[in-house]
């Protein structure tokens, strides 16, 4: 599963947060749906592979909404599921919410951890104080499920979104495709395009990573980008946690995409980033938050 309770903490964690992580406590974890041990696997720094969370062998999910999830997934690619994902509380979030979600690991993080603790603890106990009942969708701290629940969901776009700083209000017009040729995009959006195969360029400033913009035949009359989108990352009061995080994100997206091209799948490394847009040189994005970027591989229709 993509996501499962922190014992501790009481708060649903994306198994890709378990890179901010030194330390990974790998009893520390449960299934947010029916409480089942989860452990978590994939999480070492340089593996090639997503994280993930798993069931202990010979344990099952005990009625479980967290375990029905796979089964909407499937049935939402092909036509919609909208009465199950009103009721599904991670599978389509209604928003984004940033708030700072590990102090305890995070040296860097500054201001109101105090405020936002007491925040988390109060809406956990009201979280407990209906288990039995349904949940409605939530917002979550980080693009990533909002972005999965795009590509999954393509029939389910009207459903609404809404992300502090865009004046759009469902998924439909939230998301944004860069396009051919570059061009300036007057209003903030979620923005996606595909990686090419460019190396990464790295500093203690930024992080840059190149996306399909314009093409162009090379000499042998392949089409090559001629002219890409450029993604700035811009990591340089990041903590190493976090330059790790989207570094480790955006390695483990291309493995995916080249297990998906040897399979023959459509499934193309798709970036997603909500970022400011160089106004001298527009093919130029900045990006300044790390729960602002993710790398998905997908096929988006
Ligand atoms: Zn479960």
């Amino acid at each position: 599963m993509e996501s499962a309770r922190d014992r501790r903490t009481e708060e649903i964690v994306e198994a890709e947060d378990l890179w901010l992580l030194d330390d990974i406590d790998t009893t520390g974890y449960i299934c947010w749906g029916c409480g089942i041990e989860m452990y978590p696997s994939a999480w070492q720094k340089g593996s090639k592979k997503r994280p993930s969370f798993n069931k202990m062998p010979g344990k099952e999910h005990i009625n479980c909404d967290a375990d029905a999830e796979s089964t909407v997934v499937k049935q939402g690619q092909k036509k919609s599921v909208r009465d199950l994902l009103d009721s599904a509380p991670g599978l389509m979030p209604a928003g984004l919410r940033l708030i700072e979600k590990r102090p305890v690991v995070d040296p860097d993080a500054t201001g109101s951890e105090n405020n936002s603790r007491s925040a988390r603890s109060a809406s956990s106990t009201s979280h407990e104080g209906n288990a039995p009942t349904r949940q409605s969708r939530r917002p979550v701290n980080t693009i990533r499920q909002i972005c999965r629940a795009f590509i999954r969901f393509p029939h389910d776009r009207d459903i609404s979104l809404n992300i502090p700083g865009i004046d759009a209000h469902t998924y439909k017009s939230v998301f944004r495709k860069l396009r051919d040729p570059i061009q300036l995009y007057p209003h903030r959006r979620v923005n996606y395009s595909t990686l090419v195969w460019q190396k990464f360029e790295q500093s203690e400033d930024r992080l840059v990573i190149f996306l399909s913009g314009e093409w162009a035949p090379d000499e042998f009359g392949n089409p090559r980008p001629s002219r890409p989108y450029k993604l700035h990352i811009e990591w340089g009061d990041w903590s190493q946690a976090k330059r790790t995080l989207v570094r480790q994100e955006l390695e483990v997206a291309k493995e995916e995409a080249k297990e998906a091209k040897k399979k023959r799948l459509s499934d193309r490394a798709q970036i997603f980033f909500i970022g400011e847009q160089n106004a001298d040189n527009p093919e130029i994005f900045h990006v300044t938050d790390y729960r602002l970027i993710c790398a998905i591989v997908g096929h988006i229709t």
